[in-house]
């Protein structure tokens, strides 16, 4: 089975992408959905984060407050480095395990790691599909979306790895900077899609 690792900064349409990918029947594991159920209340990372990094982060019904946890780590190195030494390998073991479970004659599957660069999580992938654009749109887009304030958003594009670094590291890319129109763009990853299947099969 094909790994293929969807990657692309925030706002860069990895979202958009995927879903376009699942309904041509690929299975999808998105790593930001597995990044929250690590986390929920009763999970071993959870109360590992709480011991690690302190008290005063857990909302009152005892789920994760993100918005103090961001805080906690925001500009301490150390810090998040603690937090992603607990995320991580929880993520990561739950990823293979979803692999595992998929029926052995899938052509292929996508892999959504949107900080794949970051955790240099490189090697858990045979291909990596980048969704890029400019970083002025990534800030307009998260804007829109989230409705946060741009500084916000420049900040956690900046946070990020470059769009060099990733364009380096990518074996295909899809340019999402609004030159492809919503045809076009389902056009390329159908494209993409039979690519990945002729290669696995
Ligand atoms: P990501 O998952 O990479 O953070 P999303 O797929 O959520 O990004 O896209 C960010 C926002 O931009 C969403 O609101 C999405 O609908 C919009 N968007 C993404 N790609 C396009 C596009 N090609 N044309 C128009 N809007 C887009």
């Amino acid at each position: 089975m094909l790994r293929i690792g969807l990657t692309g900064g925030i706002g860069s349409g990895k979202s958009t992408v995927s879903a376009i990918f699942e309904q041509l029947g690929a299975p999808v594991i998105d790593t930001d959905g597995i990044a929250r159920e690590v986390v929920a209340p009763g999970e071993p990372a959870l109360a590992e984060i709480c011991r690690s990094l302190g008290s005063g982060l857990l909302c009152p019904d005892g789920s994760l407050d993100r918005a103090a946890l961001r805080s906690r780590v925001f500009q301490d190195t150390s810090r998040r480095r603690r937090l992603e030494a607990i995320t991580h390998p929880a993520i990561d073991a739950r990823m293979r395990q979803r692999l595992a479970e998929l029926p052995e004659e899938t052509p292929y599957v996508l892999l959504v790691i949107p900080l794949l660069l970051e955790a240099g999580w490189q090697d858990r992938v045979d291909r990596i599909l980048l969704v890029d654009c400019p970083e002025t749109l990534q800030v307009q887009r998260v804007v829109a979306r989230d409705g946060i304030d741009p500084q916000e958003a420049w900040r956690m594009v900046r946070s990020q790895a470059s769009r060099d670094a990733r364009r380096q590291a990518a074996d295909d890319v899809i340019e999402n900077d609004g030159s492809l129109g919503p045809r076009e763009l389902i056009a390329r990853v159908r494209g993409l899609d039979r690519r990945y299947r002729d290669a696995a099969g």
